[in-house]
């Protein structure tokens, strides 16, 4: 079987063809600067060289006719014909309260999706022309569609509900929804994996710290709350956006720095985080170089690892104890700094990470949390084409299943 995952942004389109009943991503690439100047696509054969080609590239119906082009092609393609695509999985932001799964699409699942533009305005728009085009070129093959909130639908009223006038959430729809769930739920399950138990008997804590980062607390399986909230602006400190602040902070800086709404969202979202407290960049790598040398690149760091530790106390707590900590995310598989920092001190509760285990290279799959640890602790690399392709391929076989 061979799954197509695209994951659409406003000028861009990701994709990967994935076998997913080998778990085994064939090629993979992107379309970048659809509808500019210096439109280019990049792609990558499972073993190969990574290429690159320029092209004008107005939408994204001809960025994706554009990668089908090159998935054919003879020097650098995966496939022989269109046909061979069984299926085209599509990530999409946000699936608001209607969607607590994986689920084929259909035009009243499109007409749901449209409902949810409200709550993603700046990404569901572009996964949906996503979805629009990739169905118009490929129109025999099931389309499905895989939400970044749906994993996070368990959660209980009092995890998802915040403390302004009931009316908004029944008006509004203002509440937690959470992001990153395919991720969550990605590496929650491959660590009841590694713990060899079943995950119905563990609570986890997963933390995915990418230039997004978010935190769930899985309690036997199903996630009962998550740092993202009503937008990914809540919860832990990000490569440029805030994470948790007070909300009168925002009024009064647009009262005394005169600031529109447009000019605090874009405060909040794409100058704060790392990059707003260092002034010197978004980037970890960037901030731990500079962590013994520049005293806001320092605290820019202690600020990040100080708040995970706090999540992680926090959800130890809501699940009565917990029994696996989980990094992922390019942070969080690569930093051992931010790894030893987030749980420093957690001894109490019977957390305690081995340095060398810690410190050893690479991003692989690994566990860090030394022998005696009551706790486990693992770095388990994301894999969320994966997640899409998988779902894609379960919704399939379902439907072969109906048909017979
Ligand atoms: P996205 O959320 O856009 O998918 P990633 O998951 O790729 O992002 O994570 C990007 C972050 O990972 C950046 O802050 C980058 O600095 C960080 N990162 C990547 N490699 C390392 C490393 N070796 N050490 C510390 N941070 C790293």
């Amino acid at each position: 079987m061979i799954i197509l995952v695209l994951n659409t942004g406003s000028s861009s389109v990701k994709y990967q063809v994935i076998n997913p009943e080998e778990k085994k991503a064939l090629a993979k690439g992107v379309v970048e600067r659809i509808g500019m100047a210096g439109a280019v696509l990049t792609h990558k054969v499972l073993g190969g060289e990574e290429i690159k080609l320029a092209g004008e590239i107005l939408d994204h119906k001809m960025a994706i006719e554009y990668v089908l082009s090159i998935l054919l092609s003879k020097n650098h393609g995966v496939i022989k014909s269109r046909d061979e695509i069984t299926a085209v999985g599509h990530r999409v932001v946000h699936g608001g309260e209607a969607f607590s799964a994986s689920v084929l699409i259909s035009e009243d699942v499109m007409t749901e999706m449209r409902k949810c533009i409200d709550y993603a305005p700046l990404h569901n728009p572009s996964n949906l022309k996503g979805i629009n085009a990739a169905k118009q070129l490929l129109p025999n093959v099931p389309h499905v569609v895989v939400f970044d909130t749906a994993f996070h639908q368990s959660m209980p009223k009092h995890a998802f509900l915040y403390g302004l006038p009931y009316v908004l959430y029944k008006r509004h729809g203002i509440r937690r929804y959470g992001f990153h769930g395919s991720s969550h739920r990605f590496v929650g399950d491959r660590a009841a994996e590694l713990v060899g138990k079943p995950k119905e008997e563990l609570n986890i804590i997963t933390c995915h710290l990418g230039n997004g980062c978010s935190m769930a607390a899985i309690e036997k399986g199903r996630s009962v709350d998550t740092s993202m909230g009503f937008t990914p602006l809540e919860g832990l400190l990000m490569g440029t956006r805030s994470g948790d602040i007070d909300p009168a902070i925002v009024l009064q800086i647009m009262s005394k720095e005169d600031l529109s709404l447009n000019d605090a969202t874009t405060m909040l979202n794409k100058h704060s985080g790392l990059q707003g407290i260092s002034g010197l960049s978004s980037d970890m790598r960037e901030i731990e170089e500079e962590y013994k040398s520049n005293e806001r690149a320092r605290i820019a760091h202690d600020i990040f690892t100080y708040r995970i530790k706090k999540y992680i106390g926090a959800y130890a707590a809501a699940m009565g104890g917990v029994d696996v900590v989980v990094f992922t995310g390019g942070i969080g598989e690569n930093s051992s700094m931010v790894r030893k920092k987030s749980t420093e001190g957690l001894e109490f509760f019977g957390l305690k990470i081995d340095d060398a285990k810690n410190t050893s290279n690479g991003s692989d799959e690994k566990l860090i949390s030394t022998d005696e640890s009551k706790v486990k602790c693992y770095v388990i690399p994301t894999n969320e084409e994966l997640v899409i392709a998988l779902d894609t391929m379960e919704i399939v076989n379902n439907l072969k299943k109906e048909s017979k």
